[in-house]
């Protein structure tokens, strides 16, 4: 019997969905065998795929049934894949989609830090949209707030007012508002030193704290708390300075954290600099069970094909070991069998190029083995 057993909730969702989670719980498996820790995997539904259910059951018809948030709340963690894709593509007003089950299980479970990994592998350099040179010795970890800033204050929209409309008429006018409690500051902000001590001991927070009062608290609570971790390095970046760092000198980074609206932006920039979706993968934590997920959505026209990538699925489930589970060597593992696989110049069709030889371009499956394989090679005692 293992040491210890994890309850993982695996919503394998739409599109490519299935395919990749069935490669990371394989990897699940392997991982469990090779460090005495038994992996409990139970599926439910999400998205479309709870849509269709719940319609046919006849009950109240949702993309995030009450049994799969009761199973997600319950769970060690929860493993996503993906959910969408056109068949639920209804755009009449009421009509359930896909994405509100996503949405939904992350508030329901408080999730208010999101974490993405930036890695250039050496093997995929060439994929990406920089030089090879400026990506040597990249390594960043963003940490985003979640569920703060812009997309969670007041919307409004005013019409007819004087004024507002062009050469002095009345016309519409509209305002987002921006608010940051200094608690919302200080608990993501502090989760990044704390991850920086285990990396290369550098924060960079990123803010606009020359225009925006709510960057002003949110520099002073950085500075707060670097002043606590006197270990670890603290340098203030604008934020219109960091999206130009992030592709003129992006090896100068190790943690950057910044709130919502920021961290969308600059993570979806930074992606870029490793040329392929389907090697991203993304964390949410929170007051409760975290939730882990590739970053790309579900594929819908790869679908069934079974040549869909699974690395970020995979990768999905090292940053699980990570932050969930504290198994640092396993997580570690798991990234280095992706290494030596790419290394090896083994590739899905989305990673393959001209120079990519026709006989080492994998299905999904094979490409699980190739990584199951290399994970054997690496933790054999
Ligand atoms: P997408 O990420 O699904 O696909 C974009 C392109 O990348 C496609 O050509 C796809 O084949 C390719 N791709 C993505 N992941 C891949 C993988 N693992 N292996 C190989 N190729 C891969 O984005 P999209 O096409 O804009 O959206 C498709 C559906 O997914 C939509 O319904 C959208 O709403 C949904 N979506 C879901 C999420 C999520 O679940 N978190 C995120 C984004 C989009």
């Amino acid at each position: 019997m293992a040491s210890k057993t994890y309850h993982i909730c695996t919503l394998p969702g739409d599109g490519i969905g299935p395919e990749i989670i069935a490669e990371a719980k394989r990897m699940l498996d392997e991982i469990g065998s090779a460090f005495d820790v038994e992996f409990v995997c139970e599926d439910q539904l999400i998205g479309g795929a709870a849509i269709d259910a719940t319609r046919a059951a006849g009950a109240p018809v949702s993309a995030l049934p009450p049994k799969t948030l009761e199973a997600a709340k319950a769970a060690d963690a929860v493993l996503l894949a993906a959910v969408g894709g056109p068949k639920w593509n209804d755009t009449t007003p009421g009509a359930v989609r896909p994405e509100q089950g996503l949405l939904a299980i992350r508030k329901r479970l408080g999730l208010y830090l999101n974490l993405r990994p930036v890695h250039i592998y050496k093997a995929l350099r060439g994929a990406s949209t920089l030089r090879p040179e400026f990506l040597e010795g990249v390594d960043i970890l963003i940490v985003r707030e979640l569920t703060g800033g812009l997309y969670f204050g007041q919307h409004e929209r005013m019409h007819d007012v004087p004024g507002a409309g062009v050469d002095g008429a009345a016309g519409d006018k509209a305002v987002d508002s921006m608010e940051y409690s200094e608690y919302e500051i200080e608990r993501v902000v502090r989760w990044a030193f704390d991850a920086a001590r285990r990396r290369r001991g550098h924060v960079s927070s990123v803010d606009k704290a020359n225009v925006l009062e709510t960057s002003r608290l949110w520099r002073e609570v950085a500075h707060r708390i670097a002043s606590e971790n006197p270990d670890v390095r603290e340098d203030d970046v604008l934020v219109d300075n960091c999206a130009m760092q992030l592709v003129a000198n992006p090896a100068q980074f190790d943690v950057l954290v910044t709130e919502n609206t920021f961290g969308d932006i600059l993570s979806d920039e930074a992606s870029m600099l490793t040329g392929s979706l389907g090697m991203l993968a993304s964390a949410s934590l929170g007051s409760g069970t975290a939730l882990y997920e590739p970053s790309h959505g579900s594929a819908p026209d790869i679908a069934g094909k079974g040549i869909a990538n699974p690395i970020a699925q995979i990768l999905s489930v090292e940053l699980m070991l990570r932050y969930s589970f504290q198994m640092d060597e396993a997580a570690d593992a798991v990234a280095a069998a992706v290494e030596d696989v790419l290394d090896a110049g083994w590739r899905t069709p989305d990673l393959a190029d001209d120079a990519t030889p026709q006989d080492h371009v994998l299905g999904t499956t094979q490409m699980g083995d190739k990584i199951i394989e290399a994970f054997r090679a690496r933790t054999a005692r």
